[in-house]
């Protein structure tokens, strides 16, 4: 039974922490002729405080690193490592449950260890001293990497505009379940690992290679193994895809000493689109695309159900055409639960298709506004298929003075003459024979001229056709075509 321990270095973390306990045993700290004598010193300075100590009693050390040679001038001499991360803010309940690693050369020197580790509340265990090291690596990879990963961890929370705090209730549950490995690798879904790499990539390129390590590793625990392509730099195919506001702010962020550039869009990329992104593409260091069937700016029942949707192909096109960043949010994302915020553009959003889609303009004006002020773009580029649209825009911009310049671009056409629209895969080929009386129509110039044109043509069924006062002036029609609905517009002045 020991009752009479000196402790060098009682006013260190560990040292301090013993002290108390031993206190609370009964445990003389202050005797001359001591059993035992517990360096509770740094590592450094082990081996000469033990050289200035009289062989005689026991003497011990309390470091995980340092081999029993350290304590060379005594020949009674054990290590005992307690396996905890101390803190001098609480007391020696912290040593309660730890398990402590016992250094020795002889049964009696073990003895005397597991005798004091037992005393101080610790669970005693055997450690060779050759074994030292690679012990003392698996207690730094456990307990001072913990802390590197909260720190990595916690960075891409912040890069997601989470708290980083949020983290500590769930290691904390990690550790309590056991270390029972849940999550992407677990389950073998390499789609969210190859993600985590591109947004890892885009916003924390520093934490790549540590992600890529730690993922092999995860992937070894649950029998399986990363598929190279869930790694390789090209995967996933396409431009790189953001679903939330935060990850793509994120992402920006790095961008914004250069000129970004918009081209709002809702999928099923045809020509007209690719000259939106080509434009943007040769005037802006950044080019965003977003993706998103705004179901805001849909009247007709029916016709957001049947738009067309190829995300796949978009975003391989969009890489095609040198996309930096596609930004494709969830509905949630964009009209999260209590929105109830709308821009209205209250004349120019009335006429013409307004009146026959009351609440487009109003769907499209909010949604563009609200991708300007989640991308924040120096241009932003639409298309003169879409006149009043352009023209609804320019409004908001120049009503809500935006620091946005608007770029309007030529439409696209078929050889045929029909404008390029993401509709036009929902015409049957005798549908879209006729649809060609638009276009012609049109061409006249004249609004009576064309509606003539228009009256001629069977199976069309007319909204309007008009002169609208737009910048340029343009001959704009609607038309109808069995289920799909078409429009039009040629400009008056300058060039299509
Ligand atoms: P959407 O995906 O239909 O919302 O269109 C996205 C952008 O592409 C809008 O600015 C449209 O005006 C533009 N756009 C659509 N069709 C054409 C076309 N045929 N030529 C030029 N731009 C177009």
């Amino acid at each position: 039974m020991i009752d009479s321990i000196r402790v060098v270095g009682a006013g260190g973390r560990v040292g301090s922490t013993v002290s108390a306990r031993l206190a609370e045993r009964g445990v003389r700290l202050d005797g001359d002729d001591p059993e035992v004598v517990l360096l509770c010193v740094p590592d450094r300075a082990i081996a000469e405080v033990a050289a200035g100590i009289e062989p005689g009693p026991w003497i011990a050390h309390v470091s995980g690193a340092t081999p029993l040679a350290a304590l060379a001038r005594h020949e009674r001499r054990f290590g005992m490592h307690p396996l905890q991360s101390f803190s001098k803010a609480r007391g020696p309940e912290q040593l309660d449950g730890a398990w402590a690693a016992i250094t020795a050369e002889t049964e009696e020197a073990r003895a005397a260890g597991f005798e004091l580790a037992e005393l101080l509340g610790l669970r005693p265990f055997r450690l060779e001293d050759a074994r030292r090291a690679t012990y003392h690596a698996g207690a730094a990879v456990a307990s001072n990497y913990l802390v590197t990963l909260r720190h990595a961890a916690g960075s891409l929370l912040e890069a997601a505009e989470a708290p980083p705090e949020a983290l500590d209730p769930l290691m904390r549950g990690v550790i309590a379940n056991g270390f029972e490995l849940t999550g992407p690798i677990a389950r073998g879904d390499w789609e969210t690992v190859a993600r985590h790499l591109q947004v890892i990539r885009e916003t924390r390129p520093d934490l790549e290679e540590l992600y890529l390590v730690l993922a092999r590793a995860t992937a070894a625990i649950a029998g399986r193994e990363l598929p190279s392509d869930t790694v390789s730099r090209d995967r996933p195919a396409g431009a790189p895809v953001f679903r939330t506001i935060a990850e793509l702010r994120a992402a920006l962020a790095h961008r914004r000493a250069g000129s970004i550039g918009l081209v709002p869009t809702m999928g099923s990329l045809h020509a007209g689109h690719l000259s939106l992104l080509t434009a943007a593409r040769e005037e802006c260091d950044t080019v965003v695309m977003s993706l998103f069937v705004n179901p805001a700016q849909f009247t007709a029942e029916g016709d957001l159900a049947s738009y067309p949707r190829d995300e796949g192909r978009d975003l391989a096109l969009a890489e095609d055409a040198g996309v930096d960043l596609v930004f494709a949010p969830s509905e949630a994302e964009m009209y999260p639960s209590g929105f109830q915020t709308w821009v209205e553009v209250t004349e120019l959003g009335a006429v013409l298709e307004g009146e026959f889609r009351p609440g487009h303009f109003r769907g499209v004006a909010t949604v563009v506004l609200k991708l300007f002020a989640i991308v924040r773009p120096d241009r932003a580029y639409f298309g003169a298929k879409d006149a009043q649209q352009a023209e609804v825009i320019r409004r908001m911009i120049r009503d809500l003075a935006l620091e946005i310049e608007l770029r309007v671009l030529p439409t696209v056409r078929d050889a045929d003459g029909l404008a390029l629209s993401s509709r036009n895969v929902l015409l049957s080929p005798e549908e879209r024979r006729r649809a060609l009386a638009l276009p012609r129509a049109l061409a006249t110039g004249d609004a009576g001229a064309a509606r003539a044109v228009l009256a001629e043509s069977n199976g069309l069924v007319v909204d309007y056709v008009e002169v609208a006062d737009f910048d340029p002036p343009v001959l704009a029609g609607a038309v109808r075509v069995g289920d799909t609905r078409l429009i039009d517009n040629v400009p008056l002045e300058g060039d299509d």
